[in-house]
């Protein structure tokens, strides 16, 4: 309902998305980009191939000006004034494609991009949980006849699959040794799996990156979701992936959070900003201000829709909650 609604108004946006834009720096976020079926992706992610992604650049390049990392940051200093309103493009998770896909992209149409990384998966040294989930998931469609002692792992009795597939994809980052077990079940080799198809970028490709003059900065060490980490585990995660940032002479100075943002409190980014190299964070709540100064949340662009729809349903939707005051997330 809430979508029906949101499509409607946005059928009304103008076609001056710029103007109509309701902040004055837009930051899309991606994961991946691929004209190919990935099993460990597409279950989680709805990944856009490189003709939908070339559409939504040439779109946003059309209404906003981009901007590399340095220009953003003088930009929230106050020492850039853009031309339009500016773009920030940014990619999560550090997908190989990320170099084999994107950046030929962004070189021929001159596009700076940054990329958060987990360390823990960088070079194929192990796949994050939720791929993990996403190959389970794989599997599960493929499959002729599923073990019932897989139902077991789950404590479900006789589910559809529909059903085994909604608690597959429910398993959290504490729960994570399930999926291990359930790989193991569906003989998913997830070693074998990381040797064949290298799904992360490596320590080389990183190097060449900077080199290139793109961004490489910090998603947390293994990609939990934070507002299930103690303020301890948050910061464990937080710190070790500045360092191995810092002993990589990779970016130290932002951070993203895995999946979300939602549920932190003040505390984490009391602690994070402690750390006087950190300039900012990011989140991913769309279209939204927020009670903390320094973090900035960025637009989720793989939604099944062009960017140009998104685009005009974040700018309705904010319309639309400027009414209710609901635009600005308050944490304590
Ligand atoms: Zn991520």
């Amino acid at each position: 309902m809430k979508d029906k609604i949101i499509s409607l108004l946005a059928a009304f946006e103008t076609e001056n998305l710029g103007k109509s834009f309701p902040m004055d720096y837009c930051l899309p976020v991606y994961h991946c980009v691929s004209d190919e079926n990935l099993p460990h992706i597409r279950h989680i992610i709805q990944y856009k191939n490189t003709k939908q992604f070339e559409a939504d650049l040439d779109c946003l390049s059309k209404h906003f000006q981009w901007v590399s990392w340095s220009e953003f940051k003088d930009f929230i200093s106050g020492n850039f004034k853009p031309k339009k309103k500016m773009a920030l493009l940014t990619f999560d998770d550090g997908f190989r494609e990320f170099y084999d896909t994107v950046i030929p992209i962004l070189e021929r149409k001159g596009i700076y991009a940054c990329n958060f990384i987990n360390p823990a998966f960088i070079d194929n040294q192990e796949l994050m949980f939720r791929c993990k989930t996403s190959l389970i998931i794989d599997e599960v469609e493929r499959g002729q006849k599923i073990d019932p002692e897989i139902f077991s792992v789950l404590s479900l009795e006789n589910p559809t699959r529909e059903q085994l597939k909604q608690q597959i994809l429910k398993i959290n980052y504490h729960k994570r040794d399930l999926l291990d077990k359930l790989t193991e079940k569906f003989e998913i080799d997830c070693k074998a799996y990381l040797k064949k198809h290298s799904p992360y970028l490596t320590t080389d490709q990183l190097k060449i990156l900077t080199q290139k003059g793109y961004g490489i900065s910090s998603h947390s060490w293994d990609h939990p979701k934070y507002n299930e980490l103690s303020l301890q585990e948050q910061m464990e995660s937080t710190e070790l992936t500045f360092s191995y940032l810092k002993e990589n002479n990779l970016m130290y100075d932002s951070f993203a959070f895995p999946f979300t943002d939602f549920g932190v409190k003040k505390d984490f980014f009391d602690e994070l900003f402690k750390n006087q190299e950190i300039f900012c964070c990011f989140g991913s709540a769309g279209v939204k201000s927020d009670s903390i100064e320094r973090l900035f949340h960025r637009i989720p662009m793989e939604m099944g829709e062009s960017g140009e729809k998104t685009l005009k349903k974040e700018t309705a939707y904010f319309r639309l909650k400027k009414i209710i005051n609901k635009n600005k997330i308050v944490r304590r």
